[in-house]
């Protein structure tokens, strides 16, 4: 994945001409003094762009458009360091395309208490001043997060981190393009949604392509590509027995090179950053792909399963969010239960198609019969995840809105090894346990794929959320099933009502 750096989000200021140039100018020093320190924090993967104090409609309607215009422009932190009457704000609220976060901090953390003047408190009202810009925010319907503290706590900069980074997420999506080969598994309901709403609604695209067309583009690679793929799966795996030279399955392995080189080759060429495969669809491939797909998710693409372009486009967002961080982003499915009253828990897995970014450690490549498909047996991952906190989550159409759940979770070893299970797996115990967090998945319509992540956390997701102007549903610790149930049936006419 390519760094976020150099995307850009503005550092945008209000005031007004009231308090004088001495005044002004201060404000001005002060910002500038923030957005250093914000980019000096370590916490914030994008550029902060400190942006001239913004003290008339007409600057701020310009900066606002500037701001549509610019393509590395990821959205604004507003900040009012004095009073800035909203109405000011109006017209470029109306404009403005981009998301944006309101910080809600000030420039001193304390009270100086022995000097405290009036000339101090008409300096630093963002008390006030934030107040009156979150009025005019909430009157015109803007989605925004807020962000209360002092810009200086780690806590706040990396609540900005965060931010930036659903942000960064948002701006990959719009124009993004997604490649389906083959569509959805027949008959499944979950996995499908209406296309159109959802490039209106996330930014994205998605177009079916012709499983022929992926097989000319694999039919282009030749036997000197597949040698230096096939010793680079050699040095980064630990390759079973079958799958080296001279073993039964060394051709499988050879042809999953193939697979893998003209797959990437047709997402290359159509610039896409996501994509689906189908077990139902490998007309003229001679397996299904599997570790192709799996190292396609660990280099950045977004993926799902029998033609799941909706949890495709999350993956692809989860790892745009996850850019350089600890831990690892992947599709994933709720397997099956360990469902012992002692302790239940989820194992999670897919046929074939997990990341290999979440493995404890070195995988090991391995070829086994796929009982569905029909195909010649595909080589495959397997490994374990590490223990510790993760999440899953999930997109749904709901008919008249995408609704997105979200399910706390964490990340356990299996209590025993699993020897004659031959893909990745991951075990985890559903916050706040399985019982309340399946149930209350259930209620919601949540699916059994998933975009599942060591590497994040809720806060982005509803980052996210936020900024897309969908249903957010999150299943934590503190989940009641009945507490629950009334915010569906709530949001259910919220959704009815609402026309933002
Ligand atoms: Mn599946």
């Amino acid at each position: 994945m390519e760094t976020l750096k150099k995307l850009e989000v503005w550092f945008a200021t209000g005031s007004q001409h009231l308090y004088g140039p001495e005044t002004l100018k201060q404000v001005a020093e002060n910002s500038q003094a923030i957005v250093n320190g914000l980019n000096k924090s370590g916490l914030i993967p994008v550029n902060v762009i400190f942006k001239p104090v913004l003290t008339t409609p007409d600057a701020i309607n310009t900066i606002c458009l500037e701001a549509n215009n610019a393509p590395n422009c990821i959205g604004l932190i507003t900040w009012m360091h004095t009073f800035s009457p909203a109405k000011m704000w109006i017209a470029g609220l109306k404009v403005l395309q981009k998301p944006f976060v309101h910080l809600h901090t000030q420039f001193n953390r304390d009270i100086p208490w022995d000097s405290i003047d009036m000339d101090f408190m008409n300096l630093n009202q963002a008390a006030h001043g934030d107040r009156e810009f979150g009025f005019i925010c909430s009157r015109m319907g803007k989605k925004r997060k807020v962000v209360v503290g002092h810009w200086q706590d780690e806590s706040i900069q990396k609540k900005i981190g965060i931010w930036t980074r659903a942000a960064s997420a948002w701006h990959d999506a719009q124009g993004g393009k997604i490649a389906r080969f083959g569509d959805n598994m027949r008959e499944v309901a979950v996995t499908e949604g209406d296309k159109v709403e959802a490039q209106i609604r996330f930014g994205y695209s998605v177009n079916g392509y012709g499983v022929g067309e992926l097989v000319n583009e694999i039919n282009l690679i030749g036997s000197s590509e597949i040698d230096k793929l096939v010793s680079e799966y050699e040095n980064k795996y630990v390759v079973a027995a079958e799958a080296k030279k001279g073993g039964a399955k060394y051709e499988n392995l050879r042809e999953t090179a193939k697979i893998e080189l003209g797959m990437r080759s047709f997402l290359e060429k159509g610039g896409f950053k996501a994509f689906t495969t189908t077990f139902e669809d490998l007309h003229g491939l001679k397996q299904l792909p599997g570790l192709a797909v799996q190292r396609l998710m660990a280099d950045g693409y977004g993926f799902g399963a029998e033609g799941d372009w909706k949890t495709s486009a999350l993956v692809r967002a989860m790892k745009v969010m996850s850019t350089g961080l600890k831990g690892g982003t992947s599709f994933m499915e709720d397997y099956t239960y360990h469902m012992n009253p002692a302790g239940m828990k989820v194992l999670g897995a897919h046929m074939l198609e997990v990341c290999e970014s979440i493995a404890e450690s070195k995988p090991k490549l391995e070829v086994h019969k796929l009982g569905i498909g029909g195909k010649d047996d595909p080589p495959r991952l397997v490994f374990g995840v590490p223990s510790g906190p993760a999440l899953n989550a999930t997109i749904l159409d709901m008919g008249n809105r995408f609704r997105m759940v979200v399910n706390e979770v964490t990340v356990v070893p299996p209590e025993k090894p699993l020897p004659k299970l031959p893909v990745a797996r991951a075990m985890w115990i559903p916050k706040p346990n399985l019982e309340i967090g399946a149930g209350a998945w259930i209620l919601a319509g949540g699916a059994h794929h998933t975009g599942f992540s060591q590497a994040i956390t809720s806060e982005y997701m509803e980052d996210f959320a936020e900024i897309a102007n969908i249903e957010f549903l999150l299943i934590d610790d503190s989940t009641k099933i009945s507490e629950f149930k009334k915010e569906l049936r709530w949001n259910e006419l919220y959704y009815q009502l609402s026309c933002r």
